[in-house]
């Protein structure tokens, strides 16, 4: 993955940077130690580092815009970071950048129960969110997988999902407001604790940006009453392409299930060793899980358990206890990490629409074998948003490269299918130079001049979202 030349100038002044930044931060909130810092050097996308010239861990708004001016004044990039769990390398530094983490400002500012949202400082994990209302019967509804270390920073610039979103939508649709720094440390906020906002919706544009406009530092999330039941099946199924006919009918028939989840033979396999959730032995698997109350979950499974009969499954099976429900859905929520175990893979992130799920698995197997690399299916089904795993040997010389091209082609895949190039891990450095198969030149500058407006010098998160060549001549204007 080719990455911007380092500006030399940048690096020869490290030392006046440390020095000014100390100035501003309490002395435990600077890492400039060549082997502390290299804890930073990439996120879940590790088959790319590079260590940052150094870190700052502020606590407040005040210290990240005091940051913010230093770096602008002194021409610095800046990385801004949640907790590094990308998987599309939206964290990876730059080697004469600043990594700004925000873990630390984890504190929770207000919570209101009868306007129904929470205010909370972004390094807060997503799951700590849900645990801060959860003994009031309220939760927080977006749940990527990755929820127990994943921060609201980066689930805000990501517009991450997870399997719930079916129904309640991504964070964009459960964010309220922000606080954000820009990169002259200029402090706005944008939106606040009630639905929509007069003028334009820059609350929108601020989610999914990928850490290109600004630092945000605080958000206001709806919180939601805990549904009175739910209750997931497991469907098994001979071929992936009939469980992905099978998901397609659901979502037809106009019965909304809170999550459609799907895994193929290898997932299946690697995810019960890991957590022994007891999944049957087949081709294919899906969870669907739907809530409310007991009279209400009879008659949404009712209806979603005819249609699958269709479909001849080889198993249906309805969790009997919230146990039975906790086990299948920590097999699912383990499934990157169980085929960690086993191989390193990378995970890709297309969308596409639902009706074309059977004929988009038939063609990556089809590319599997074509490049001969093994391939894992892990996603939310039900909103068509796939995760394909390609398994590769990092020891291998070429296996990298292999593994790359084989993802550029699947994406492009999910383009041709009606779909786009991710539907919740975001670009990063992953897919910028497949942008220019999804935009025209015309829709990337359209893009590339609202950074324009926000980060004139583009300095914020460098190498990222855009194609390489654009984003460096932009940044050179
Ligand atoms: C095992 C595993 C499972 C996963 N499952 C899911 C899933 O189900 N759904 C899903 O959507 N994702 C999933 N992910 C991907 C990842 O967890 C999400 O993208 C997550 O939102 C990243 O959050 P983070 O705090 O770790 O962000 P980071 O990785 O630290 O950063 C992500 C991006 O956010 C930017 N950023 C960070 N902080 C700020 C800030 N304060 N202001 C502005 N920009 C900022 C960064 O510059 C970067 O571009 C998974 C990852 C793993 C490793």
């Amino acid at each position: 993955m080719e990455m911007p030349v380092p500006n030399a100038n940048v690096v020869s002044r490290k030392a006046r940077l440390v020095e000014r930044l100390r100035d501003v931060l309490p002395s435990d909130a600077v890492i400039d130690d060549e082997f502390e810092t290299r804890a930073y050097e990439c996120d879940a996308l590790t088959a790319y580092r590079c260590p940052p010239l150094c870190v700052v861990l502020p606590r407040t708004t005040e210290e990240v815009s005091a940051v913010l001016k230093i770096c602008s004044d002194m021409g610095v990039p800046v990385v801004p970071r949640g907790a590094g769990t990308s998987l599309a390398g939206g964290a990876l530094p730059t080697a004469d950048s600043v990594i700004l983490g925000v873990a630390r400002m984890n504190d929770v500012l207000e919570t209101n129960y009868d306007d129904r949202y929470i205010k909370v400082q972004t390094g807060r994990t997503n799951l700590s969110v849900t645990g801060a209302v959860e003994a009031d019967d309220f939760f927080y509804a977006p749940d990527p997988s990755s929820q127990l270390a994943c921060a609201i920073a980066g689930n805000i610039a990501m517009n991450s999902g997870g399997a719930h979103c079916l129904k309640y939508g991504v964070t964009t649709n459960n964010l309220l407001g922000v606080k954000m720094v820009l990169m002259d440390g200029t402090v706005v906020e944008v939106g606040g604790a009630h639905l929509d906002a007069s003028g334009y919706d820059l609350l929108g544009l601020i989610c999914g940006s990928e850490g290109q406009l600004g630092v945000v530092t605080e958000a206001t999330l709806r919180i939601l009453r805990k549904p009175e039941g739910a209750r997931p099946v497991l469907m098994g199924f001979n071929s992936n392409e009939v469980a992905g006919a099978c998901v397609s009918d659901i979502i037809k028939a106009g019965v909304l299930p809170v999550a459609i989840e799907f895994m193929d033979r290898p997932v299946i396999r690697a995810t019960d060793a890991f957590s022994g959730a007891g999944y049957p032995d087949c081709e294919a698997l899906l969870i669907v899980e739907v809530e409310g109350s007991e009279a209400e979950i009879d008659e949404q499974l009712g209806v979603i358990l005819q249609i699958a009969r269709k479909h001849d499954p080889v198993e249906l099976r309805e969790s009997k206890s919230a146990e039975e429900s906790a086990k299948i859905w920590l097999g699912r929520k383990s499934a990157f990490g169980a085929m960690g175990q086993i191989n390193d893979y990378m995970c890709l992130d297309g969308t596409i629409p639902v009706s074309s799920l059977p004929f988009v698995l038939k063609r990556i197997g089809e590319l599997s074998q074509d490049y001969g690399l093994d391939v894992g299916n892990v996603f939310h089904a039900g909103d068509g948003n796939m995760h394909p795993l390609i398994l590769f040997d990092a020891n291998k010389p070429g296996d990298l490269e292999r593994c790359e091209a084989m993802g550029a082609d699947i994406l492009r895949l999910c383009v041709e299918a009606g779909g786009c190039l991710t539907g919740e891990h975001g670009v990063g450095i992953e897919k910028r130079d497949l942008m220019v198969d999804q935009f025209t030149p015309e829709d990337l500058d359209i893009q590339m001049k609202v950074k324009d407006v926000f980060d004139p010098s583009w300095l914020l998160n460098p190498a990222k979202v855009f194609p390489l060549k654009s984003s460096e001549t932009r940044r050179a204007a």
